[in-house]
């Protein structure tokens, strides 16, 4: 099968897997109210992919099966197929104003990236190699969603997990023929609910012992695996709005975290990537470069969110004029200049490719890791930008659903503002609410600031890996000259 449609994906939803929220099993995500609305933004991504005018600029033609196949998976030879990736991303990211990190394209990306290192996987006693290339030209030819969980669940943060007296996190039990056995959890698997498959990776460093082995993997399974569940937080849709203008962004867009529980879950050999080799799970994604790539999918998608943060602050901001003020045109040029930084920063890491031995092209690091660095704070000052120039108004708006209510001509009235009509104002300020206030906001701030791991730690790595050799031979050639140019 090639590009999938809505209806395809919505299709392959249906299935006999296991999602838990709110103490119950939720009996089809599609029609599920909690689940339904991203199911729903999901397809429309999907529909975008295959529409007439679209599909050339979302797809490319399979290297395999000659059909289309999403531009997310292509194993990028050139600048050129950086920049067309680029573009679907954006399409993608535009349609969900860069609120929903966990489209396809961000797993697709992943797995495309560690695949185009696969020789680094093979191993003597089994092929894991191929298996990770199989793997990649099934989800890509199938157009599959992948959900995928790094973190072992936090029991215990000051100990490593191989020295901790529980069973809590996942690791292997027992091997044999057909695979290995997993039980344990792991966290966080946002989009579990709406994916097709899952990807358990390495993130955190182990040390090389024999203890630590049976946490050393990397494997991929269906979502609906017998033994596998998943239980997720309580949704952030409001189930009692009054209209579907109230939250525009939670009713479509919440992807739903979760944690993974593997009741003594076969792995089958064939869809394990790495087993027991610490080694080669330590800094998997920056020795293979599939960090790189993984950063190029997420700035694109924070340009896509700043873009929009900014559009809507201009818009509130000039509604009530408030974007006479000088200080509120401060504020508005942070929002120009934080969108402008990433627009730059996309530019020069498409400038700066780098070409690795296995022929494919890798974007520029640093310009990626200064996005990386910089957008879980900047993205919290769009918020409270927002929170700033709407002010009361952003708690005084009433729901949209008041317009053709008993008070109909109340609100005409009262909720005009000098640029708006009350009807723009209503659902430009409940929009606003939505994006900079709401508990759908605060779970896109808790994003930003984690979803790449812990900035302390980014910090550090950033810090270790940066060539800092130049700058300080600088300083000490100054320091040269200066002593050496003394009377
Ligand atoms: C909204 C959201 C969605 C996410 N989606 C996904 C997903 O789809 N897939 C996925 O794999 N992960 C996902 N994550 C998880 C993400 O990878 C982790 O949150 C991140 O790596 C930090 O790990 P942690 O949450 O376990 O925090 P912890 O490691 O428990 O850290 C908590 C605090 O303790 C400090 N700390 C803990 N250990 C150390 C240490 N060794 N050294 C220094 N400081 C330390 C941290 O700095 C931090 O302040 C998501 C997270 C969020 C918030």
């Amino acid at each position: 099968m090639a590009a999938r449609s809505g209806a395809d994906y919505l299709s392959g939803l249906v299935d006999s897997r296991e999602i838990w929220v709110d103490g119950e099993r939720v009996a089809d995500v599609t029609t599920d109210p909690r689940f339904q609305g991203a199911a729903r933004a999901i397809a429309e991504l999907y529909d975008l992919q295959v529409a007439p005018d679209l599909i050339d600029k979302m797809t490319y033609e399979s290297p395999t099966t000659g059909d289309r196949v999403g531009l997310s998976f292509i194993e990028p030879r050139c600048r050129e197929d950086l920049e067309k990736r680029r573009d679907m991303v954006k399409r993608w990211m535009d349609h969900t104003s860069g609120m929903f990190g966990r489209s396809a394209d961000f797993m697709n990306i992943m797995v495309t990236a560690l695949a185009m290192c696969w020789r680094d996987f093979q191993r003597d006693e089994r092929p894991y190699g191929d298996y990770l290339r199989n793997y990649y030209e099934e989800i890509r030819e199938r157009d599959l969603v992948l959900t995928h969980t790094l973190v072992t669940p936090q029991y215990d943060r000051s100990r490593p997990v191989e020295e901790q007296d529980n069973d809590v996190a996942a690791h292997v039990v027992d091997e044999n023929q057909a695979g290995w056995i997993v039980r344990g959890a792991r966290m966080v698997a946002t989009l579990c609910a709406h994916s097709d498959e899952i990807l358990v990776a390495p993130s955190s460093y182990l040390p090389a012992n024999s203890d630590a082995e049976k946490f050393a993997f990397c494997f991929a399974l269906p979502i609906n695996t017998p033994g596998m569940r998943f239980i997720c937080r309580p949704s952030l849709t409001p189930m009692a709005a009054a209209s579907e203008m109230d939250h525009p962004l939670s009713r479509r867009l919440d992807e739903i975290d979760g944690t993974v529980i593997f009741d003594d879950v076969l792995v089958p050999w064939e869809r394990t990537f790495i087993y027991r080799d610490v080694e080669m799970c330590n800094g998997l994604f920056n020795r293979t470069g599939a960090m790189e790539q993984v950063m190029h999918q997420f700035s694109i998608k924070n340009l896509a969110k700043a873009e929009f943060m900014m559009g809507l602050a201009f818009q509130v901001a000039e509604s009530t004029n408030a974007d006479q003020f000088l200080h509120v045109q401060g504020m508005l040029s942070e929002l120009i200049v934080f969108t402008e930084q990433l627009r730059a920063a996309l530019v020069a890491a498409e400038a700066d490719i780098v070409e690795r031995e296995n022929g494919f092209v890798y974007p520029g690091s640093m310009p990626l890791w200064t996005v990386r660095q910089t957008f879980p704070q900047n993205f919290q000052r769009m918020c409270e930008i927002i929170q700033i120039v709407g002010a009361g108004g952003l708690v005084a708006t009433p729901s949209f659903a008041e317009l053709d209510g008993p008070r109909a001509d109340d609100v005409d009235r009262y909720f005009q503002s000098v640029n708006s009509g009350s009807r723009d104002r209503v659902r430009l300020f409940r929009l606003a609410w939505d994006a900079s206030s709401s508990g759908f906001s605060g779970r896109q701030q808790l994003y930003e600031r984690y979803y790449s791991g812990d900035p302390v730690r980014l910090a550090g790595a950033l810090f270790d890996m940066y060539d800092k050799a130049p700058f300080k031979e600088r300083i000490d050639q100054l320091l040269d000259r200066l002593e050496s140019a003394q009377d």
